[in-house]
């Protein structure tokens, strides 16, 4: 089969690699339908992580189940799926506290940028749809499988409840928790953009304001719409040490950040956390706990997260979705074997 190899930063490659084989008996593979590239893919293409020896990419995948191992019984083969960027048994301490992201025997999907893919613990992870989707809902799903997902557990995680006002940011994840924060029934949703078009699709998915300012401005500019104080929530997508600290200004005491963006030499100041009064949760998402209602909200037409991918590039065009995304170019870039 074929699938991206990164080597070093800026270079990556589409190479022939090893079909995948199932290894345990809880694994499967699966037939890549749809992959992507992930804003957090961009670190080690950028040189913000070390990349090591050469290795594949990707973690978001919808594919039809090939093969199954002898223990995973509740997929078949021939069935199209739907998985998580991390793997979990479904039935540990956590994963039945709904933590599966944190499951005792979680492994992170790291292969998904190639034809096909070997899902472990795949009879936890993997929900199968009802039949084959129409394909105009193939995006969607795939966002379900991460940027979705995750922007769900962040207006969660920042408490998102009807009647409140969230702040979030207009990349993948953050235009995702703006339609996060809309079926949440937020009834105020500030987008931070300065983007015309990510601008005019987080207004589609429910966004009341637009802020384009940044930083300190951008933060003054949310408590001039909030009478003074900050919003009840803020969806913190992105990681840096700006982005976290822009999202703590703009919370009011009492009020929560979720963050979901991987940190990047993020510092938070205790003192300064200790007389904010702002509620503070973050880690990777627990997608499988959302994932039967999030694939309903999808098929039902409900939702439309697939509007994040502003590209749509064959797979071994992988190399060109990555710069792409880069260059700030596209939103994000799906891929297709
Ligand atoms: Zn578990």
């Amino acid at each position: 089969m074929r699938g991206a190899v990164i080597y070093a930063p800026g270079d990556v490659r589409f190479e022939n690699l090893d079909d995948p084989k199932i290894l345990q008996p809880t694994d499967a593979v699966i037939r890549t339908v749809a992959t992507c590239v992930c804003g957090s893919d961009l670190w080690p293409y950028r040189g913000a992580e070390p990349i090591g020896d050469p290795h594949p990419m990707g973690h978001e995948y919808v594919g039809v189940v090939e093969e199954v191992g002898g223990e995973v019984t509740h997929v078949e083969p021939g069935q199209f799926v739907v998985g998580s960027f991390a793997t979990s048994d479904n039935t540990c301490a956590n994963c039945l506290n709904g933590w599966q992201s944190s499951c005792l025997h979680r492994e992170f999907m790291s292969t998904c940028q190639a034809d096909y893919v070997r899902i472990p613990n795949a009879h936890g992870t993997l929900v199968a749809t009802d039949g084959h989707p129409d394909a105009a809902f193939v995006p969607g799903l795939l966002a379900v499988s991460d940027v979705m997902g995750t922007g769900w557990y962040a207006a969660l995680a920042a408490e998102v409840k009807p009647g409140s006002t969230a702040v979030v940011g207009d990349g993948a994840v953050g235009l995702c928790g703006v339609i996060a924060a809309e079926e949440l029934g937020a009834e105020r949703i500030i987008a931070m953009s300065r983007h015309e078009s990510r601008q005019k699709l987080a207004l589609e998915f429910g966004a009341t304001d637009i802020i384009s300012e940044r930083g300190d401005e951008g933060i003054a500019r949310v408590k001039d719409l909030t009478g003074g104080i900050g919003a009840d929530s803020v969806l913190e997508c992105v990681g840096t040490a700006e982005s976290m600290r822009q999202a703590l200004h703009s919370a009011r005491p009492g009020g929560n950040v979720g963050f979901v963006g991987v940190p990047h030499e993020v510092q938070v100041d205790g003192e300064e956390l200790f007389f904010s009064q702002v509620g503070l949760r973050g880690g990777p998402a627990p997608v499988r706990r959302y994932l039967p209602d999030l694939i309903d909200r999808v098929l039902t037409g409900r939702i439309n997260p697939g509007k994040v991918f502003d590209l749509t590039l064959p797979l071994d065009q992988v190399a060109e979705g990555y710069k792409t995304m880069d260059e700030r170019r596209a939103v994000k870039a799906l891929l297709k074997p």
